[in-house]
């Protein structure tokens, strides 16, 4: 596009314009602002356009219609507005349903719905693929390819809010990154796009239904304490032994346990909100005496609890889950020590929507 519009041009000198196309959501509103300064507009249509792109989520710029035509096409030759794509759903037998989302340049990330009685939980990815090496996990085989921008963080949960109203006539309650990627490797995006989702000028939900879930990244998660989100966390832990955890997610070899245990507790001071342990329980791998007792040990010292997630099998992994009465054990010992402990039993199974079953097939074939 070439421009010949003397004060428009003026504006080609801006850093974020100099390498277009640029997505409009990209600019805050002071930058949509100078913008519209530039083209010689009132400044309430700054306004009017930033609710146009967050709140009401538009998908062009046609469909600001309360704009003069001639600003929606001065907008739409400098701007663009990247969308994704609901490409494809698969409906569990529990009503969760697991949504394949195109990006705008052909990949695909993953993004589940869960309707529980009055919840209804969106469980959203935050990089493609994943640079972590969780053994047991679908996504880890992937390999991280990129991360999602704020737009593509805020637009699953945008969208998913609206399947939850079509599907169950209820408003999405839960937010959970327990989607594809490792959300504390994405910080800024994922952080900027939490920000949104809560802001008055976005979706205005309550950042304490949110809740983001690390690997364990100890530096970042200081770094997310410090950020005052109120959103709340849980750690992926599977095992409070170093040699165990280092053999089932070999990247904690450079994140100590200590180190993580050190995090959590600044965690807790700076936020005052417990963490939430996720832990499968793998046959022949965490299941001893000691390994409860590691366990136990490490939630006496970091304020906890611990939620027992079922193991979903992932294709070409020979992990077995333990049995019954293992779990039993753990939570006998956990409770006697005061450390509150939940069973969940997964969602989604059958259309491998559950933890760790989230690896697109469509991931290498853009569009
Ligand atoms: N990277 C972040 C966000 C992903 S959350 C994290 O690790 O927390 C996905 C959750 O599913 C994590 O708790 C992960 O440990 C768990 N998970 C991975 N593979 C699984 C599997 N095969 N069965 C059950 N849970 C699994």
């Amino acid at each position: 596009y070439q421009n010949n519009s003397p004060k428009l041009r003026k504006f080609d000198h801006n850093d974020k314009l100099a390498s277009s196309p640029v997505d409009i959501r990209s600019l805050n509103v002071q930058e949509i602002s100078s913008y519209i300064d530039r083209l010689e507009q009132p400044t309430y249509r700054a306004e009017q356009i930033y609710q146009w792109i967050w709140q009401k989520g538009v998908r062009s710029f046609d469909q600001m219609t309360n704009l003069p035509i001639s600003l929606r096409n001065d907008l739409s030759s400098y701007f663009i507005l990247n969308n994704i794509v609901l490409a494809s759903t698969s409906t569990s037998r529990d009503k969760t349903v697991k949504y394949g989302i195109r990006l705008h340049d052909g990949l695909v990330v993953e993004a589940v719905l869960i309707p529980q009685g009055k919840r209804v939980t969106a469980c959203v990815s935050s990089q493609v693929g994943c640079s972590l090496d969780c053994t047991f996990c679908a996504t880890a085989k992937l390999k991280r390819i990129r991360n999602l921008s704020v737009q593509e963080i805020y637009d699953q949960v945008f969208h998913l809010r609206q399947e939850s109203f079509e599907k169950y006539n209820t408003p999405l309650t839960n937010i959970v990154f327990m989607g594809m990627g490792e959300p504390l490797m994405n910080f800024k995006n994922v952080v900027d796009g939490i920000q949104m989702i809560t802001s008055s000028q976005g979706l205005g939900m309550s950042a304490e239904r949110i809740t983001v879930s690390t690997s364990g990244i100890s530096k970042l998660i200081r770094k997310l304490a410090e950020a005052k989100l109120g959103v709340r966390l849980a750690v992926s832990l599977h095992s409070a032994r170093t040699e165990v955890r280092e053999t089932i997610m070999p990247f904690s070899k450079k994140f100590k346990l200590v180190e993580l245990q050190n995090a959590l507790i600044y965690w807790y001071q700076k936020t005052k909100s417990k963490i939430t342990f996720e832990y499968i329980i793998f046959r022949g791998i965490n299941d001893t005496k000691e390994d409860i007792n590691c366990l136990v040990e490490y939630c006496k010292r970091v304020p906890s609890k611990v939620n027992f997630i079922e193991y979903n099998p992932v294709e070409g992994d020979n992990f077995k889950p333990a049995t019954p009465e293992v779990l039993q054990l753990y939570m006998k010992e956990l409770k006697l020590n005061n450390v509150h402990s939940t069973f969940r039993k997964s969602r989604g199974k059958d259309i491998d929507a559950a933890c760790g079953q989230l690896a697109n097939k469509l991931i290498s074939t853009p569009t």
